[in-house]
């Protein structure tokens, strides 16, 4: 009231003091105005596909998400797409894992399968999008090929030695139907292997969406259990980002840029919106964010202990990695988002 009477006293020309909650008055309002939003046309399912139909197996740290064969993955995304899904982000785990990598290059591996079983049943309703790296495929868990130095007995990484298996198996994943494929291995070096290797066997229109901005991250447990792809010794240091860094990934995106990337990544989300945000200011080209599965599961297991109304807090973080820059974000709380509008 103080406030009130204050303003009612002075001159006309003070009046006109800007009051931007006119602009916050209620729900239309602020719809109207808004910055961002989360569409469910900009959100990306990530899902694991196992060999096998009817099969299904819960994924103890992703609640609400399970390692699905082709039949039963169908079966849970028709829901999901009558309700405004458009895009996922299929991962293969095999039973058996091969160094060599034969589960990401053969034409009848679990995420082949998948994605065949998605076209037919969704036809163009989906976006389909596959990842291709060798860690969940593989019995060592890394991203290249492990390689023993014969003089001093320590291994390494080699990403030039990896660069072959993931062309084919990106070769494979666009014969199956991918739209796009998916590097997120972070070796030098493979999108223009990939994009090479794809359109030597004929697939110029399979975009490559790379991994651009990957960090080696605290925020992988859940995905790791889900995949199966913790690595069997060491870490991926040398091979993902630093945390601390940004430079690394303005570096990176300008060469994925110019070895024909469509389309650039960055993962996790939320501790990264700073790369993001740099990113978008100097790049044309469309941004994805990844949400990764211990960002889903902090706000779930602190739901569970009703300390937060989880997706209010999905839909804050959604919106904040969208307003930061990312044209699409892979999450697995699109299935929290649009479960409630089935
Ligand atoms: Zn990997």
């Amino acid at each position: 009231m103080r406030t009130e009477t204050h303003l009612a006293e002075l001159a006309p020309r003070d009046r006109s003091v800007a009051r931007p909650r006119r602009l916050r008055a209620h729900g239309a309002i602020r719809d109207a105005i808004a910055d961002a939003s989360v569409d469910p046309a900009r959100l990306a399912l990530p899902v694991f596909a196992l060999d096998g139909d009817g099969r299904e197996e819960p994924i103890a740290s992703l609640p609400g998400h399970a390692r699905l064969g082709p039949d039963r993955l169908v079966e849970r995304l028709a829901p999901l797409v009558d309700a405004g899904l458009r895009s996922v982000m299929v991962f293969g785990v095999p039973d058996d894992k091969h160094d060599d990598a034969r589960t990401l290059t053969a034409e009848d591996g679990p995420a082949q399968k998948a994605l065949h079983a998605l076209r037919e049943a969704f036809g163009d309703r989906l976006l389909l999008m596959a990842d291709v790296c060798l860690c969940p495929h593989t019995t060592h868990g890394h991203c290249g090929v492990p390689v023993t130095d014969a003089s001093t007995g320590r291994v390494r990484i080699d990403g030039d030695a990896a660069l072959p298996l993931l062309s084919a198996g990106a070769v494979s994943l666009a014969r199956a139907g991918a739209d796009w494929v998916a590097p997120s291995d972070m070796m030098d070096g493979r999108v223009a292997a990939v994009r090479t290797a794809l359109d030597d066997a004929g697939h110029r229109d399979t975009a490559i969406l790379s991994y651009t901005a990957k960090f080696a991250s605290a925020h992988y447990g859940p995905f790791r259990e889900a995949a199966g792809s913790a690595p069997a010794f060491g870490d991926r240091r040398t091979y993902q980002m630093d945390p601390r860094g940004v430079r690394d990934a303005l570096r990176s995106a300008r060469l994925d840029e110019t070895a024909g990337a469509d389309m650039l990544l960055v993962k996790p989300g939320l501790p990264y919106l700073d790369v993001l945000s740099a990113l978008h200011d100097r790049t044309d080209l469309p941004l994805a964010a990844y949400h990764v599965s211990g960002e889903y599961a902090m706000v779930h297991a602190a739901a569970e202990r009703g300390w937060v109304d989880a997706r209010a807090v999905y839909e804050e973080q959604l919106v904040a990695l969208r307003r930061a820059g990312a044209d699409l974000v892979l999450t697995y709380a699109a299935l929290d988002i649009l479960s409630e509008d089935i």
